[in-house]
């Protein structure tokens, strides 16, 4: 939204100074809140007494607003309005205030401890948000053929939107990068018509893991934007932002709306972000620029009231996260040992080899400020993968065997969810496409949830015992 004036009425003025004295009131909330912790802002984002007081009737929640369309006093705020020149809503497949309160804090919790001014745009799903991303980075000139860069271990979604819907039926070149700890297979894989670079970590299901921070600036002395898909440790645990990325992607739908009640997205990026070949107006503020013009007419908008789920969800995000990783833990540990399980892949087992790369940076947030702690400690998340002894056939006996723990291609919820991924979240990408992201037939993710370790366990070892 600019203040800045050009010739208008003075009826739109007035609207326009308006609005600015109200840009002044959020930015003074906006520092207030800033100076909190995690917690803090987890729980009330920028969502304040005052404003519950003034236009909410008091409400203690964040009002949900089940309206398609906002209304206008008269012609010129509709004007100023749909010329983008004071804050509005207007139809809720461009903006709703009820998401404004989960975007607002999602943007303050993933630029938690650093100075960095971020801005976020909420989507239907991860899957839209990864579209929307990368489709407004994808820019082709005359006679170009763009490409991007990106880990092979990913998501099986995102494998499938990057090789099939943008490589095979659009032509837009994925370079997989199969080593992501090196970084000349990065180096190697950018050329002129590279539009960013893309790195999931941890990926989902197979933890993969790399130092993030010189293949940002990599990007970076390329003039390309980072982007990283965080979703599975959540910034509680990652804020990739903190680490130079220029765009930061949630999969709203996992550990932050642990509920499991609905799908959500949300892209949150720096401002500015780095990309050679945008404009400043669009890299000033990207994910703004993502939801008035890209998001506005493509339509992948999020619901409000899934929006207003999520935020109940998020306000314990990180207690929740401590809790659940150190369950994790404690069933890797004990998964390890199990005669019938060859392997155990959680970042958190110092026999992991990404073990001491993500121990740089899964760090627990505010554990410092913590007295059961005291210290920085490293948290690694709640979800893990092990593959069963005797193949295929013995993962699935062993998997239909599960009792308390749902199977279900879902995680980060309160509830444990286990899933092959080979039959499931990574069935249409192939046996050639598994064997790049490594997925082997005999693999089970298992996503821990808020129940007792001792009953997690219990549920495991009768369904591995043969
Ligand atoms: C689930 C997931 C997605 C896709 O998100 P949806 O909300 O299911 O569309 C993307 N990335 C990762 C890492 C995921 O786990």
């Amino acid at each position: 939204m600019s203040c800045s004036e050009t010739p208008l009425s003075p009826g739109v003025r007035r609207r326009i100074e308006e609005a600015c004295r109200q840009a002044e009131a959020r930015a003074a909330a906006l520092k207030h809140v800033r100076n909190c912790r995690f917690d803090t802002i987890a729980v009330h984002g920028l969502y304040t007494v005052e404003e519950a007081l003034a236009h909410n009737q008091g409400a203690t929640m964040e009002p949900l607003f089940l309206s398609a369309a906002q209304a206008y006093r008269d012609s010129d705020e509709m004007e100023a309005a749909l010329a983008y020149r004071i804050p509005t809503w207007c139809y809720t497949r461009i903006h709703n205030p009820t998401l404004g309160y989960l975007e607002d804090t999602l943007a303050l919790l993933e630029s938690y401890g650093t100075d960095v001014d971020a801005g976020c745009c909420l989507y239907a799903s991860g899957m839209a948000a990864i579209d929307g991303v990368t489709d407004a980075l994808l820019v082709q000139g005359q006679g170009e053929s763009v490409n991007f860069v990106a880990t092979c271990q990913v998501y099986g979604g995102t494998f499938q939107q990057f090789s099939v819907r943008k490589m095979r039926e659009r032509g837009i070149e994925v370079r997989w990068v199969v080593d992501s700890n090196n970084l000349e297979e990065w180096r190697g894989k950018i050329d002129k018509n590279t539009r960013f670079l893309y790195g999931e970590l941890p990926s989902n299901p197979g933890l993969a893991f790399f130092d993030i921070e010189p293949v940002v600036r990599l990007a970076h002395e390329h003039g390309l934007p980072f982007v990283a898909d965080s979703t599975v440790a959540s910034p509680a645990l990652f804020r990739p932002l903190a680490h130079g990325a220029d765009i930061v992607i949630q999969s709203v739908t996992k550990v932050m709306s642990c509920s499991g009640t609905g799908i959500a997205g949300a892209v949150i990026a720096r401002k500015p972000i780095l990309a050679h070949f945008l404009g400043d107006d669009v890299k000033a503020d990207f994910a703004q620029y993502l939801k008035l013009w890209p998001q506005r007419d493509t339509g992948g908008c999020l619901h409000p009231f899934q929006a207003a789920m999520t935020m109940n969800d998020l306000r314990t995000l990180r207690s929740r996260v401590d809790c659940w990783s150190q369950t994790a833990l404690q069933v890797a540990r004990w998964l390890e040992h199990h005669k019938s399980v060859l392997a155990v892949n959680y970042l958190g087992l110092p026999s992991h080899p990404l073990h001491q790369v993500a121990s740089k940076y899964l760090w627990l947030v505010d554990a410092e400020h913590d007295e059961r702690y005291g210290k920085p400690v490293n948290r690694y998340g709640h979800m893990m993968s092990f593959r069963v002894r005797g193949g295929a056939q013995a993962a699935r006996d062993a998997f239909d065997r599960l009792g308390m723990i749902w199977r279900a291609t879902d995680l980060g919820r309160v509830k444990s969810t286990a899933t092959i991924p080979a039959i499931s979240t990574h069935q249409q990408q192939g046996e050639e496409g598994r064997k790049l992201a490594a997925i082997p037939p005999d693999l089970i993710r298992l996503s821990v949830g808020a129940e007792h370790p001792d009953d997690i366990i219990r549920d495991l070892d009768q369904a591995l015992a043969d």
